[in-house]
């Protein structure tokens, strides 16, 4: 008889996480879920395993990866937090919200998550299995999307075993992502002014609400969130947004009253289209149809989130996505 081959699914219970956290310490890779998407995390203060996360991504280098951490005393030892950046930990972790902030000269990350940059990504998740995971292996842990580099998010176990199914040492499964989107990413620059490099689940306004009025939030240059190409989140296909009938040979994103053959949101609900939005992409991709169409989402709240993400999936492929 053949032996059988050990699981590489696990569910988040004791065992799992047990086998998880023993992945870390040795360098791999497990995929993880959080309240946004699946994460591929590695730990972050060695290079090898950050190595290994760009490896199974195909992710250029020059794209930094978000460090997470269990609690702010442990994203204190990796960054400089001003008031403002304490004042946002306060308010809005755990929870999807990275921050960008000076590194510390002394943090005990490797150089490559930071892809060189002075900066680093801080990240406290609010899921309880990345939070036991975080606590089980003691270590920060960098966790970009689950998923081939410049494809769509995964937002369940078996979209990163469609993508990465070879290329991760482990899966926890956890169900279903809770919000669909990933963390909204604020860079709080020396000068006293900030940047939405990202926009995400809590929206601008959220952040204005905490910084206070007169903070400047505008979409970043490239350099300073070198992984908002274009491209991004491409399904494979070409994708036409902004579409009320479907053309022949395209597959319907529907929202609302636009009604296709799947919907983002039957009653018109940003958060639920937000928290569906991959599943419907992955499944456009997955139809015999050969272009995608994808019904207007209303440029509000989480909604700017979502055009944000839809905008990128419709854009031409470029080197370097
Ligand atoms: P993801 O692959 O979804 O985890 O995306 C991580 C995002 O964080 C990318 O857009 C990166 O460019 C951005 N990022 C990570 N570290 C930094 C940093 N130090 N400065 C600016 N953006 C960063
Ligand atoms: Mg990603």
């Amino acid at each position: 008889m053949e032996p059988t081959k050990p699981s590489k699914v696990h569910l988040p219970d004791d065992l799992g996480l047990a086998v998880a956290a023993q992945v870390i310490a040795q360098g791999g890779t497990v995929a993880v879920p959080t309240e946004t998407v699946y994460g591929l995390a590695a730990r972050a203060d060695q290079d090898e395993a950050v190595a290994g996360i760009y490896r199974a991504k195909g992710r250029p280098d020059f794209n930094p990866l978000i460090v997470h951490v269990p609690d702010v005393t442990a994203a204190q030892t990796y960054a400089l937090f001003d008031d403002r950046a304490k004042a946002l930990a306060q308010a809005f972790w755990p929870g999807p919200l990275t921050m960008v902030l000076p590194r510390r000269k002394d943090a005990a990350l490797a150089a490559a998550v930071s892809a060189g940059l002075p900066t680093v990504a801080l990240r406290c998740p609010a899921h309880l299995a990345m939070r036991a995971l975080l606590l089980r292996c003691g270590l920060p842990l960098a966790a970009p999307s689950a998923n081939r580099s410049g494809g769509v998010s995964p937002t369940c176990a078996a979209h990163v075993m469609d993508s990465l199914g070879n290329r991760v040492d482990l899966i926890l499964d956890g169900g279903e992502t809770e919000r669909g989107l990933e963390s909204t990413i604020v860079g709080l620059r020396d000068d006293g002014t900030w940047a939405l490099l990202r926009p995400g689940p809590l929206t601008e306004t959220d952040i204005a609400g905490v910084l206070g009025a007169g903070s400047s939030a505008v979409y970043s240059a490239r350099i300073e969130a070198p992984g908002q190409l274009a491209s991004h989140y491409a399904p494979g296909k070409p994708v036409r947004l902004n579409v009320t009938e479907a053309r022949e040979g395209e597959f319907l994103i529907g929202f609302g009253a636009v009604v296709g053959q799947v919907s983002l949101s039957g009653t018109g609900d940003l958060a639920q289209a937000a928290a569906r939005l991959y599943a419907c992409l992955h499944l456009a991709a997955a139809a015999p149809e050969r272009l995608i169409a994808v019904a207007p989402v209303p440029d509000e709240g989480i909604g700017s989130a979502i055009n944000d993400r839809l905008q990128r999936a419709a854009a031409e492929p470029q080197s370097g996505s």
